[in-house]
């Protein structure tokens, strides 16, 4: 393939993350240099799934070729590729905590380059659904980061689960993970691990990695307690959680009392799609009977659609509620379901394999394979938010599944110096008139 001095984004992205694995220090006795570096068992790892291949053995069988050897080493700066075994050996010891600066120096690229400002939505900080996933289950297999339960009559089940946190906006497509919190078993306790002391653990992680980042936190039922918004404010961001009427029967009574004395508005409207749009929300009411001590604005929301279709859903939030802003914290609300559908969903079913087990190990092998896949898909992320030459490749092969399944071809057949060329090569062929075979191998 025609060589270039330009770069693409994933040019640059790979390479911050290839320096920085550089940096984790390999703990095997009797390290050398001769040895394939950690360095290079990382980067496969994460090769495999940013290629989106189905599994390590499957990017194996490539690997002593010559175009695939050239091709690891300028698009991942892989000099050496361990086989899937000493891949999973090499990455399983590695601390999880290594891989968050890989997030951060993207977090930072996407920070100094503007792009986050896309984001902005609500005034009062970011966007950020979270939520949690599992990624690993089995009745056999296990390490001590597994998660247990007993079902009844039924054998031990181990599982790895994580919770995850992506920057979204309501009508964009892209969302930016943060590094996800692993839900794995902790060592200063013979509990299992849960959602809710993984977010603790997240909301620490951020307050020391983006100290200024303000964030509005969208999150399902099972976090309206008083607790959990103490929790949130001590950080000093903002809401949005979802408020079922069944966990809040004094949140109700309230607004009903309330509403008995004219205290509670209503808002509704019809938008130029002939969606009707019904609002009832009052501002600072106590979450519960048990914490008078934490006020909340209460909204209550239901749609029509112009086919008579329902939808409804009841918020609670720190976002003042007028007129003029329910609207805004209803859209801002709905787009945790991005988490769900741009995220998991892009993750279980978009070719990066989260719940295929790539290898589980005796230590933090399955955290940390998670963990890649998420860098990878951070990666994709960026690069079509900000990339003009992956958007034009992906455009022409009109899916992210075609696109990908182009790459992988080209990357197996042909010698490719860069990303910048190999999406050029997507677009625009070869150019000047020469056919494919042009391309191929002199041995072909
Ligand atoms: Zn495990």
């Amino acid at each position: 393939m025609p060589s270039s001095s330009q770069s693409a984004l994933a040019d640059v992205l790979i390479k911050a993350v290839s320096q920085h694995a550089a940096t984790i220090p390999d703990k095997r006795p009797n390290h050398c240099d001769d040895k394939i570096s950690l360095h290079d068992a990382i980067m496969s790892a994460l090769a495999v799934m940013h290629l989106k291949y189905p599994s390590l053995l499957a990017f194996e069988n490539g690997r002593l070729k010559e175009e695939v050897a050239h091709n690891l080493q300028s698009l991942y700066h892989i000099k050496q590729v361990p086989c899937d075994t000493y891949m999973r050996e090499l990455i399983d010891p590695v601390d999880t905590s290594h891989f968050r600066k890989m997030y951060t120096i993207l977090f930072a690229k996407v920070q100094r380059s503007n792009w986050l400002k896309r984001f902005q939505y609500l005034d009062e900080g970011y966007l950020a659904p979270i939520d949690g996933t599992g990624h690993y289950a089995s009745g056999t297999i296990h390490c001590p980061e597994c998660c247990c339960k007993n079902p009844k009559g039924k054998s031990t089940q181990y599982y790895h689960q994580l919770l995850a946190i992506c920057l979204v906006k309501p009508g964009m497509k892209e969302v930016l993970p943060l590094m996800p919190e692993p839900i794995i078993q902790q060592v200063d306790t013979s509990k299992n691990d849960c959602e809710k002391n993984a977010l603790k653990r997240l909301l620490e992680h951020i307050r020391c990695e983006h100290p200024h980042l303000k964030l509005v936190l969208g999150l399902d039922g099972l976090y309206s307690d008083g607790p959990t918004i103490k929790l949130i404010r001590s950080y000093g961001h903002g809401f949005i959680i979802v408020a079922k009427d069944g966990d809040h029967q004094s949140l109700i009574k309230t607004m009903d009392e309330k509403d008995a004395q004219g205290l509670v508005k209503r808002h509704e409207y019809t938008d130029d799609r002939g969606y009707r749009h019904w609002f009832r929300y009052i501002n600072k009411v106590p979450i519960n009977n048990s914490h008078h001590d934490v006020p909340v604005n209460y909204l209550e929301y239901v749609e029509r659609s112009p086919k008579g279709k329902k939808f409804s859903c009841t918020w609670v939030t720190e976002i003042a509620l007028t007129p003029e802003t329910v609207t805004k914290v209803m859209r801002a609300g709905r787009a945790r379901w991005k988490i769900e559908n741009e995220t998991f969903n892009t993750l279980k079913t978009q070719g990066y394999n989260l719940e295929h087990n790539y290898g589980h190990g005796e230590q933090h092998l399955a955290t940390n394979l998670a963990m890649l896949m998420f860098l990878a898909f951070l990666i994709d992320q960026i690069e079509q938010l900000a990339c003009p030459r992956f958007r034009e490749a992906w455009h022409h092969q009109q899916s992210k599944i075609s696109l990908w399944f182009t790459i992988r071809s080209l990357f197996e057949w042909f010698l490719i110096d860069c990303w910048y060329s190999l999406f050029v090569v997507i677009t625009q062929g070869h150019g000047q008139g020469k056919s494919i075979r042009s391309l191929m191998p002199d041995t072909a």
